[in-house]
């Protein structure tokens, strides 16, 4: 039956970002219409962060039982993949009520399942049901861009849409894209037991800072990870069960030939049906253009998440959007979306998290005199307790103890991150993580080592070089 609504807000995709507008908008008692095309939860719950943390977790297990010897226990770990493939299923599914339609439903949001598409500039349509919203907020994601390789198409092609519904292992898995998805991917199904193959055009974990990111290269090549940079996928011919993927690298083409091809090398913002020209928003190949309020230019539809261009593609960067749309949207309050608010974590072991700015990206914004403080696990009494002795803290200050920024590869880096996000975002000096008292033997204790050491070569009087020292015993 036709229907006409005209809600405050009018939100289109119901996955991270989305769900985070419409339950903010629910809170406020604002009248609101989520649209869905597909599965609510979007990509992070479905085809995401969700079943490939999941995914790890398993293979976490795997690797835990192979490395305990050392510690004198003996153990062996037989992979039975479909139960594997059970536990993501089950993870989805113990997270999936809190996204779920009836959820949504109850708190008091108005849920279309249904593809939208813009009519005109304030209207949008969902089969025979009419939205004219006060404001709409475009949060539709990104899916798999598929390179235009020779005979991509020609076969079977694993992405993150169906890799998490493969019930038997891989022999031997090819990927295509060293990014955080294709190295979290190549631990977790190497940890199982499959061969794995990665290809990377260019620098592995490009955005991460180059000497923590070799950190994590050295481990999985370690596990036995085949790691190639540098080369160029020429072609890709599936025969017989088998992909062969012809590579041309400094030393001419060759194949490597495998039984599954994952491409994880790229995202597309997903815009298709959706008629952004009717809107009057302005788009391309990278995403929806927004300002720094996260408006298109059809001033009452924001764009949010994956799909919006320019911002950093992560699940807490779409929530991040939906609170700043919240704010101006429903506040009138000024705001101004930021990357660099915005940290990331890599969930391979040793895991790798960047808050604030990366020492190329201190360097590149003129920051001048800035200084570098690190610290090894392998200093660190926890560490050594664990085996958890690779990796080390890198932190970036200015000359004055600013903290610019902080990178962790080690044990429990994404957690560990959390005490930096809150310093920079305090805007906080260094000196403040010297004076809080830690508990002994933790993990943390790192980053207060590194932040002590800001002290150390500037220091020539002898007083001050005790209480150093001191700091250094008892701190
Ligand atoms: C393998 C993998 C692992 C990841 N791991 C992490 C991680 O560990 N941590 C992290 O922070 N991020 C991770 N990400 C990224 C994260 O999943 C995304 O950044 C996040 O889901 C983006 O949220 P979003 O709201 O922009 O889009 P989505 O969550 O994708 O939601 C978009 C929704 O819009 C719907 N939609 C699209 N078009 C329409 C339409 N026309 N009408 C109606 N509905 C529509 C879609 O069906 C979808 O449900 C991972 C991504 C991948 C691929």
């Amino acid at each position: 039956m036709a229907e006409n609504l005209k809600p405050d807000i009018c939100v289109i995709g119901g996955g991270s970002g989305g769900l985070s507008v419409a339950a903010a908008a629910a809170a406020f008692g604002v009248s609101c219409v989520l649209i869905e095309r597909h599965k609510m939860g979007g990509d992070c719950l479905n085809t995401g962060c969700v079943p490939s943390k999941a995914l790890l977790a398993a293979a976490r297990r795997a690797a835990l039982a192979q490395s305990a010897a050392p510690f004198g226990v003996t153990a062996s770990a037989a992979v039975d993949f479909a139960t594997v493939h059970q536990h993501v299923r089950d993870t989805i599914a113990a997270i999936a009520p809190t996204d779920s339609v009836e959820r949504f439903t109850g708190l008091g949001v108005r849920v279309i399942l249904g593809s939208a598409k813009f009519k005109d500039r304030r209207t949008v349509a969902v089969g025979d049901i009419e939205i004219r919203a006060r404001r709409f907020v475009i949060a539709t994601g990104s899916v798999p861009a598929l390179p235009p390789i020779p005979g991509i198409d020609s076969g079977p092609t694993l992405t993150n849409e169906n890799i998490f519904n493969l019930t038997a292992l891989p022999q031997h898995l090819i990927i295509i894209g060293a990014g955080p998805v294709g190295l979290e991917m190549a631990q977790a199904f190497r940890r199982l037991g499959s061969e794995v193959t990665v290809l990377e055009a260019a620098s592995p974990l490009a955005t991460d800072d180059p000497e923590c990111a070799a950190i994590v290269l050295a481990a999985l090549e370690r596990e036995g990870v085949v790691i190639r940079s540098g080369v160029k996928v020429a072609s890709i011919k599936h025969a017989g069960g088998s992909v062969m993927v012809t590579v041309a690298g400094e030393s001419g083409e060759e194949t490597v030939a495998g039984t599954h091809l994952l491409v994880a090398a790229g995202r597309k913002p997903a815009t298709d049906g959706l008629d952004l020209e009717a809107a009057g928003v302005r788009h391309d190949a990278s995403g929806i253009a927004v300002n720094r309020k996260l408006k298109t230019r059809n001033r009452r539809i924001y764009a949010i998440g994956d799909v919006a261009a320019g911002q950093l593609q992560f699940t807490h960067a779409a929530n991040y959007h939906a609170g700043l749309v919240i704010r101006n949207a429903l506040f009138r309050l000024p705001v101004r979306v930021s990357n660099d608010a915005v940290p990331w974590v890599t969930y391979t072991e040793p895991e790798l998290a960047q808050a604030g700015l990366t020492e190329s990206q201190a360097r590149a914004r003129g920051h001048k005199n800035i200084r570098i403080l690190r610290w090894p696990y392998h200093d660190n009494d926890r560490a050594q307790a664990e085996r958890e002795t690779h990796g080390h803290i890198k932190v970036v200050t200015d000359k004055k103890g600013k903290i610019l920024g902080a990178t962790i590869v080690g044990a429990e880096a994404g957690e560990l991150i959390a005490t930096w996000i809150l310093a920079i975002s305090q805007e906080l000096n260094i000196r403040a993580l010297t004076g809080v008292v830690l508990p002994y033997p933790t993990l943390s204790e790192v980053g207060k080592r590194a932040a002590i050491d800001f002290f150390v070569p500037s220091l020539t009087r002898p007083f001050v070089r005790r209480i150093i020292a001191l700091l250094r015993i008892f701190g």
